[in-house]
């Protein structure tokens, strides 16, 4: 259940308010946005009279019943989109924020000059996966440590913030310089993961399971923004599917609904969505006209010796190709890359 406050309420009266709710042994969820001020509460309200809390309180203007088990992200709660700030860049509604880098860091030379070459076409983060998740116990593992000290290195070249995946919470403390925490499609329902994440001061991108509903999806966000932390950023990357000649199937429709449902940003990943070169660039065209917020595009320098994921990485040449291209298209969408 949440109630939208009259504009303008005190912040005793809301503290009041919701020390009332507490008291009766409700949890609350406070959303201040920039048009109103919500209060949801959880728990069993089944038996809470929402027209007579509307009658009886001053400071609250109408009630809903959420149906939805996701609460704190739900677009009822908090009607603003959520804008999030990683340094002067920004995510979220009005914004097409293009993350590039490769699927690994694999060497000092690699990711500078990648990241050197990303940031002058346009993209705005720096990805690069150190401690990778791999189908085969046998394949490369990632840089690990290493590469997290590899990949400061290029953000200090560059200036270019950097995100890269966490495995488990006993890498947390690595990641301190590390702007932005990915939660990737393995890990997207660890919940004690989700939770230490949820305690962090700093955004987490959080990729849809494999094989996970959109709901799931929200469920996970709604485990990390229960802890404290509302910068989540969601990311479509394909779900698995009875198709073969793609890596996995890109669901669009996930990107529009999840928009709607929630006020958190939403991207797409058309790299791990196709698993091939040649159909990054209309996917990522297509996840900007469905209303994307921006897109995590693998690009590598040398994608024929890739440690991974060569097949659907982008060269240097080809990403700058797309990023010209989409800089025009944001133009007409009305949203700034
Ligand atoms: C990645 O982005 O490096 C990655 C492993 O992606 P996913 O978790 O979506 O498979
Ligand atoms: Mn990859």
């Amino acid at each position: 259940m949440v109630f939208i406050l009259n504009p303008k309420v005190s912040k005793e009266k809301i503290d009041k308010f919701i020390l009332g709710w507490e008291q009766k042994g409700f949890s609350t969820i406070l959303s201040v946005g920039t048009e109103h001020t919500a209060v949801c509460l959880i728990g069993n309200t089944a038996e809470v009279d929402l027209d007579h809390v509307v009658q009886t309180t001053d400071i609250v203007s109408y009630g809903k019943r959420i149906t939805e088990q996701y609460k704190a992200v739900n677009r009822t709660v908090h009607e603003d989109n959520t804008i999030i700030n990683v340094g002067d860049i920004s995510i979220g509604e009005g914004f097409f924020t293009v993350i590039s880098g490769p699927c690994s860091v694999e060497s000092e030379e690699q990711i500078t000059e990648i990241a050197r070459s990303v940031k002058e076409s346009g993209a705005k983060i720096l990805r690069g996966g150190a401690f990778k998740p791999r189908t085969s116990p046998y394949a490369f593992q990632g840089k690990q440590a290493q590469g997290l000290q590899m990949l400061r290195i290029a953000k200090k070249e560059t200036g270019l913030p950097i995100v890269s995946e966490i495995m488990n919470q006993t890498q947390i403390d690595l990641f301190e310089d590390v702007d932005i925490v990915q939660i990737g499609a393995r890990n997207m329902q660890n919940f004690d993961l989700l939770k230490e994440v949820g305690k962090l001061k700093k955004p987490v991108l959080l990729k849809r399971g494999l094989a996970n509903t959109i709901e799931e999806l929200l469920m996970s966000a709604e485990y990390i923004v229960a802890e404290g932390n509302s910068q989540v950023i969601l990311c479509e990357r394909g779900i698995r599917t009875f198709e073969t000649m793609t890596r996995n199937t890109l669901d669009l429709s996930a990107v529009v609904l999840l928009k709607q449902k929630s006020h958190l940003p939403v991207i797409t990943d058309p790299s791990h969505a196709s698993g091939i070169r040649s159909l990054v660039p209309p996917l990522a065209k297509a996840a900007m006209a469905v209303g994307a917020d921006g897109i995590m595009v693998e690009t590598h320098n040398n994608p024929a010796k890739a440690l991974c994921d060569g097949a659907q990485s982008l060269d240097l040449e080809q990403f700058h190709a797309l990023m010209e291209d989409l800089k025009k298209r944001a133009v007409l969408e009305e949203k700034e890359m």
